[in-house]
């Protein structure tokens, strides 16, 4: 049998369903999904991804069972809307959309009413009547067709759509504003317009021939795949080229037919802030892509029950089956054709943070899912949004008095934001690079902003609803959003904006604050303040019973400790960052690092007089300074953390870290330990060295100077004791950073135990405590058994690791490292998720070897992928006992730990 490369959807049965996405699309899929459980789908066909990847493959040519297959799928289509495509009486139009796997809002390209061609329209026009819908349509095809299939587009950034600037002209010279008001003469002469200008710009006449147009609209499709911006969004999102996009073809339903018709696209609850409501938008008469374009501004859903309660009724049975269906809050696009519902399109909808827990927890209380299926439902990034900052409601009011409240628009991406302004995606990504924070303001977006999107701290548009474009990646970004701003006055030439009857005349590079929960946009700058969570849990401004958002944080996290087997530590060497931590949930210290110690106050000035001194007794006399300091910053942090383990890494940076560059610095370091400036910069030059981060640094200073280890451990001991005679439990886990094997190890171990042992006898008390190291070289990775054998447990530090593995300097990479990324030679930054190919293999081993030897050796990690979902989830595949990140990445590994664990049951 040939191979299947088409799949068929109509008339209360499809041959596909949801779970085929990867084949037929999201679209696809889903398209499938609802014509099985019977809601009104026009009837169609899905061209699979694998066709998407022969056409790459093989030169940009399809299989040649296709044609055929195509063939009789549009036979059936015809026989199922009772007309035929290319008829010239009663022609059968037909749109054609992609749809990739994973939803790409808007990144690839559709065309409608295509099978319109002169002849057709005037069968169309016998058949309906209805000349002026006829002619809005075949210019929408025209326009689209022109754009996507044959490539007539803007040039740069700058210029204006081509068919819009023909629309624009029009529109001026008839003196109208709105679409709605062309006539069917001045359709039909924008469709020769169109028609004439493609001829000119690109050579090509357009063609009339509706097989013709569909092979051309099939084929744009799959280039669509390889356009700059879906690639770009590929990347942001880490899609696989691989996956390729499908090709839906669909008979038309015209939303465009009159006062009874319209467009409209909805969430099934509100995704902004989780309420069980239905909200959407729509527009009567008007087709497609109108509503989320934002040429016209829609109406809200609820309108709608007012306006036309037939229609509403229709749509809101729908929603309650999609949920009880899906079990999942929808996105779904629809239209109404003379009072008829069509449903379009339905995809799991994207949320802000909060609506995503929100509504995972009220579906659990409806019984919809499961406390299991909940915790799959929040992606790990998305509870970071719920700890985003919002502006301080006292200092906007006194801005608003201030009359500083320039507009108000749609509160379309929750947070609070503040930046400079900039106009377009190039220029907001230059000033990202400059180290600005930047808001992007647009009259509205589209695919092309993705990069100036991502770089903005927040969004401003001032057309569109909350389910444009911009509304609709940012929540998905993340980002702080306000869209839809009608009174904004963008010019993007002059780079300007204003508002009529206000004073501000804002320019690039002026600073603004967005109020993404709000909606509220405010000339300056405005401080940001806490989330509610962080009010509850760090500020304790805010009682848990007075914030909804943290109870349903609070009781979401629950469910999320209940599944995890990793346990959660934290990065932290100050006690008020451990203090977060622990509210954030952490269970322990991962990696207490010592040397941010040396920096406080002048405690840098006893770390220099000993790094300059050069003999042992000099060295230990400036360590007697510094020893009181560790001690009593040990004393807090033990305190805080009250019995949860604290791992502490004796000092590991290059030392020329710590060395004074400055003239002044030095010569004031000579008049303090009463040497000449001379001395201290012959001693400088000789510490020089040409790779620090291969050099002197890690336990090999300690080697060098074991007195510094004594000191060390001398003041975590005297620490601990002093917090256990309080009673507070203390765990203090020693760890030896930047051992290449065992012999290293054992030398520091030595150190340790003898000077704990000290002063255990000397203050009459037993500390329990372990002596582990770090595994971030990669010979110790490999040595890793010889190592268990002393060590009591191991914890990956995996930014040396990787850096050593891959032999890239995390400090210079940055040049080139992007470049790799781009051409695709390495697939994510191997700084930012763990490259589990090759750095992955070296710890798989080291725990192997370290576990063969003991076998409930403690291993962590304690690197920044700590806080990465991925590498979370491959720690929890590697066995490891804990992962340790920064305090405000503590919720997000919770839940990456409790996600990977639920996978792997
Ligand atoms: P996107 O992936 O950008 O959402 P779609 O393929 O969903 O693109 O198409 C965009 C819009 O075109 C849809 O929202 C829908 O309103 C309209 N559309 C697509 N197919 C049809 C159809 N068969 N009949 C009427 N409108 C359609
Ligand atoms: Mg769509
Ligand atoms: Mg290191």
């Amino acid at each position: 049998m040939p191979k299947k490369y088409v799949y068929y959807f109509g008339v209360g049965k499809a041959e596909g369903k949801a779970d085929m996405k990867s084949l037929l699309g999201g679209k696809g899929a889903n398209l499938a999904e609802m014509t099985n459980i019977k809601l009104p789908v026009p009837p169609g066909f899905t061209i699979t991804t694998e066709v998407c990847n022969y056409y790459y493959a093989n030169k940009k040519k399809y299989p040649k069972e296709l044609n055929k297959q195509v063939e009789t799928a549009l036979k059936q289509v015809e026989k199922d809307m009772g007309c035929n495509f290319g008829d010239y009486k009663d022609p059968l139009l037909l749109s054609v959309r992609s749809g990739a796997r994973a939803s790409m809002p808007g990144m690839m390209d559709t065309v409608l009413n295509l099978g319109l061609n002169d002849k057709a329209v005037e069968g169309l026009i016998l058949k309906t009547g209805n000349d002026r819908f006829v002619y809005d349509s075949y210019r929408r095809f025209v326009q689209m067709y022109g754009d996507v299939v044959m490539d007539l587009k803007p040039k740069d950034k700058n210029q204006i759509d081509p068919f819009e600037e023909i629309i624009e002209h029009k529109k001026k010279n008839r003196n109208i504003t709105d679409d709605i008001d062309f006539t069917s003469e001045d359709l039909k002469e924008l469709v020769f317009e169109f028609k004439a200008a493609i001829k000119k710009e690109t050579g090509k006449n357009f063609p009339d021939d509706p097989m013709e147009q569909i092979w051309g609209a099939i084929g744009a499709v799959f280039r669509s795949w390889m356009n700059d911006r879906a690639i770009v969004y590929r990347k942001l999102n880490n899609i696989p080229v691989e996956w390729g996009t499908a090709v839906n073809i669909q008979a038309m339903v015209f939303g465009n037919l009159g006062d009874t018709s319209g467009t409209g696209v909805a969430f099934t609850r509100n995704p902004s802030n989780g309420e069980n409501e239905f909200y959407g938008e729509y527009l009567m008469n008007a087709q497609g892509e109108d509503v989320v374009a934002g040429i016209r501004t829609p109406l809200p859903i609820s309108e709608l029950k007012k306006a036309k309660p037939k229609i509403y009724k229709q749509l809101d049975q729908v929603r309650k089956n999609l949920e009880h269906h899906y079990k999942d809050m929808l996105d779904v696009e629809f239209t109404i054709q003379e009072e008829k519902l069509y449903m379009l399109q339905c995809r799991v909808g994207k949320r802000t943070g909060y609506a995503s827990v929100k509504i995972a927890v009220d579906m659990v209380k409806e019984k919809l899912i499961n406390e299991k299926e909940a915790v799959r439902r929040v992606e790990p990034e998305q509870l970071n949004q719920l700890l985003r900052p919002i502006f301080s409601t006292k200092e906007k009011e006194e801005a608003v008095r201030d009359g500083r409240l320039l507009a108000k628009g749609l509160n379309a991406g929750p947070g609070a934001a503040c930046g400079k302004v900039y106009f377009n995606s190039y220029d907001s990504v230059n000033a990202k690079a400059r180290g600005e924070k930047v808001i992007l303001v647009r009259i509205e977006t589209s695919p092309e902003d993705i990069r100036g999107m991502n770089a903005a701290e927040g969004i401003l548009t001032s057309r569109g609803g909350m389910t444009s474009h911009a509304a609709l990646v940012a929540r998905q970004m993340g980002k702080v959003c306000v869209a839809g701003c009608g009174t904004l006055d963008i010019d993007y030439l002059l780079k300007t904006v204003q508002v009529k009857g206000k004073p501000h005349l804002i320019k690039e590079g002026d600073f603004i604050s967005i109020d993404g929960s709000t909606g509220e946009v405010i000339v300056g700058k405005l401080q940001a303040k806490p989330s509610e969570i962080l009010q509850v849990l760090i500020d304790k401004t805010l009682k848990p019973k007075d914030s909804k958002p943290y109870s349903y944080y609070s009781i979401f996290m629950k469910w999320v400790d209940k599944f995890r087997r990793l346990k959660i530590r934290t990065n932290a060497d100050q006690p008020d960052q451990c203090e977060n931590a622990v509210a954030f949930g952490a269970e322990g210290i991962g990696l207490c690092r010592t040397e941010h110690m040396f920096f406080g106050g002048d405690r840098i000035d006893a770390v220099r007089e000993m790094i300059l001194a050069y003999k042992e007794e000099g060295r230990r006399k400036a360590l007697d300074k510094i020893l009181p300091y560790q001690r009593k910053d040990f004393v807090g942090i033990f305190k805080v953390m009250a019995g949860l383990p604290v791992t502490i890494r004796t000092l590991d940076p290059p030392l020329h870290e710590f060395l004074p560059h400055t003239e002044i610095e030095i010569r004031k370091l000579a008049k303090m330990i009463g040497t000449t400036v001379d001395e201290i910069s012959y001693k400088l030059h000789s510490l020089q060295e040409f790779n620090p981060m291969l050099g002197h640094r890690g336990c090999r200073l300690a080697i060098s100077f074991p007195e510094i280890t004594e000191m060390q451990t001398r003041a975590i001991f005297e620490a601990a004791v002093i917090v256990q005679k309080e009673g507070i439990k203390v765990e203090p886990e020693i760890m030896i950073p930047l051992i290449s094997g065992e012999k290293e190890f054992i030398e520091q171990e030595k150190i340790i135990r003898r000077v704990a042992a000290e002063v255990m006898k000397e203050k009459k008390m037993k500390i329990k405590y372990k002596v582990g190291t770090m595994i971030e070289i990669p010979r110790a990775a490999l040595v890793a058994g010889k190592i268990a054998e002393h060590a009591e447990f191991f914890s990956f530090g995996t930014n040396d690791l990787t850096q050593m593995t891959f032999g890239l300097s995390r400090d210079d990479s940055g040049s080139f490292l992007p470049n790799y990324i781009d051409k695709e030679i390495i697939e994510r930054d191997p700084f930012e998720s763990i490259d589990k190919e090759g750095v992955g293999m070296l710890m798989e081993f080291a725990v192997r070897k370290g576990r063969e030897v003991k076998k409930d050796l403690k291993i962590g990690i304690c690197g920044e992928h700590g806080g990465e979902p991925d590498s979370v989830e491959f720690c929890n595949e590697l066995g490891l006992d804990y992962v340790s990140c920064s305090p405000f990445r503590v919720p997000v590994a919770r839940l990456a730990a409790a996600r990977a664990q639920l996978k792997k049951n």
